[in-house]
């Protein structure tokens, strides 16, 4: 889908370390479950979670915030995905680090503010129009190949649909073909053909449209009017980030944001406030049509103790505005300075001012048992396979330094597994490659026990 294209990659392999989480995996009446939703242990901060949870739905949050504190790596950016999910199939969740907002390029409020509309979704319902029918025919036709070649090529592929009104065949372009089998589609599966992109959705296989490719106007044989002509109703789920984006840089084309991407006039070139103002008003405009609908997702803010009193400013007013996100803030810190004060010391490094409207979630370190499951957990969801003695190898290793390491071993163990001819991650591949690498408490301890011959 062409809306992935405008997502930075960075914010998505954040993302993907977590993909096993799915909610908070809380019962009905608020208490963790143990492990659940792929979450593990951790469970006064996941029940005060899901509080949090009930007072977003019920619009208790405006002008609140949520701080999660505690140790690295005990599971406080998962929780706030986890919270996201509990909003909502699809509701965003931007992740960054406070350091972020320092760039030579970019003003601090700028990038704070292209995060807050990269955690505020649009969901944008459409019309398409769609052939839908049940496959009687599928037939490649090949030639051979052009220009002398050898072999032959698929020119054509020939689909009998039976529709509710009589069988058609339609002569149909080859990289349809390509999409057909890629869904697998057989004679008998029930497929809907997008008339305008010409995508291939075989009925019943998966949510978004599998394969999008240009269908040549003359290559396609069009039904007759009222036939198989049927209207399907199309949800797409952009950021308002993505619609600043493709409108600063419209790239034509036939899906939603290439298509709202052409509706400012004078075309810009980067995202300005004007530009911002511009969208807004679309926005409204299509929410007020019934169109389209604002979806507030969760902004994650990690080592919040890294912005200054000017972007604390900044983020405190934004956060009283109509439309903002969730904004979850995450901490290690007890008490520091406020960053671009002189000495001005406060709780977490976070203003008075602010920190009176946040809710404080704690989190612990987890204990070894939970961490084992968890790496299983991951184990599992990144598709490795491991001895029971190798988890408990790991799990001694995430007491010693932190989860996240143990969990970052998983990778290389399976390398070195399969070196040497294993599929399976056993002990001695843990071995191995801890004593191959240093966690951030034994490179420490090492530098500072040969400080001597370090320059300082
Ligand atoms: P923090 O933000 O507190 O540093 P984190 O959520 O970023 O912690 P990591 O230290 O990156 O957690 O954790 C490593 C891995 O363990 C990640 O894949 C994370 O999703 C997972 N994880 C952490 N806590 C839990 C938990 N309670 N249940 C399941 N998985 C967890």
């Amino acid at each position: 889908m062409k809306v992935e294209e405008v997502k930075s990659t960075v914010k998505t392999q954040r993302i993907s370390a977590h993909s096993h989480i799915k909610g908070l995996g809380l019962d009905e009446i608020g208490f963790a479950i143990q492990q659940a939703a792929g979450l593990v242990g951790q469970e006064q901060a996941r029940e005060a979670a899901g509080v949090v949870v009930d007072m977003i739905r019920s619009k208790k949050m405006a002008g609140r915030a949520v701080l999660l504190a505690g140790p690295p790596g005990t599971g406080k950016t998962a929780i706030a995905l986890a919270i996201a999910q509990e909003l909502g199939n699809k509701v965003p969740f931007c992740p960054m680090v406070g350091s972020e907002v320092y760039s030579t390029e970019i003003k601090k409020t700028e990038v704070l503010m292209e995060n807050f509309r990269r955690a505020i979704g649009l969901r944008i319902r459409e019309t398409k129009e769609v052939y839908e029918g049940e496959v009687s025919e599928l037939t490649p036709v090949e030639t051979e190949n052009p220009a002398g070649g050898y072999g032959k090529t698929v020119s054509h592929v020939v689909i009998g649909l039976r529709t509710a009104k009589g069988s058609k065949q339609l002569k149909l372009d080859p990289s349809i073909y390509e999409a057909l089998q890629k869904e697998k589609v057989e004679v008998g599966d029930v497929i809907y053909i997008e008339a305008t992109s010409g995508a291939v959705k075989r009925q019943g296989r998966s949510d978004a449209y599998a394969t999008e490719f240009d269908l040549e106007a003359e290559e396609y044989v069009p039904l007759p009017k009222g036939d198989v002509h049927k209207k399907k109703e199309v949800v797409q789920d952009v950021t308002l980030h993505d619609l600043d984006a493709a409108n600063a840089k419209p790239q034509g084309g036939q899906d939603v944001l290439s298509m709202m991407g052409q509706l400012l006039k004078p075309k810009k070139t980067e995202i300005t406030d004007k530009l911002r103002k511009e969208i807004n008003k679309i926005v409204d405009k299509y929410i007020d049509q019934g169109i389209a609908e604002l979806v507030p997702g969760v902004l994650f803010i990690d080592e919040v103790h890294m912005l200054d009193i000017e972007t604390f400013t900044y983020l405190h007013r934004a956060l009283e505005s109509a439309i903002a996100p969730i904004v979850i803030f995450a901490t290690n810190r007890g008490r520091c300075v406020i960053r671009g004060t002189d000495d001005i010391y406060s709780p977490h490094g976070i203003p008075l001012d602010l920190l009176d409207r946040l809710l404080i979630i704690r989190t612990v370190p987890y204990g070894r048992p939970d961490m084992e499951q968890i790496l299983k957990l991951r184990a599992k969801t990144e598709g490795l396979e491991i001895d029971e003695e190798a988890i408990a190898a790991l799990g001694e290793i995430g007491v010693k330094a932190t989860l996240r390491y143990a969990v970052q071993l998983l990778t290389p163990a399976h390398l070195t597994a399969k070196i040497n001819g294993r599929n399976n991650i056993i002990q001695a591949d843990i071995e191995e490659i801890a004593s191959l690498f240093l966690d951030a408490k034994q490179s420490a301890k090492i530098l500072s026990e040969n400080k001597e011959k370090f320059m300082n």
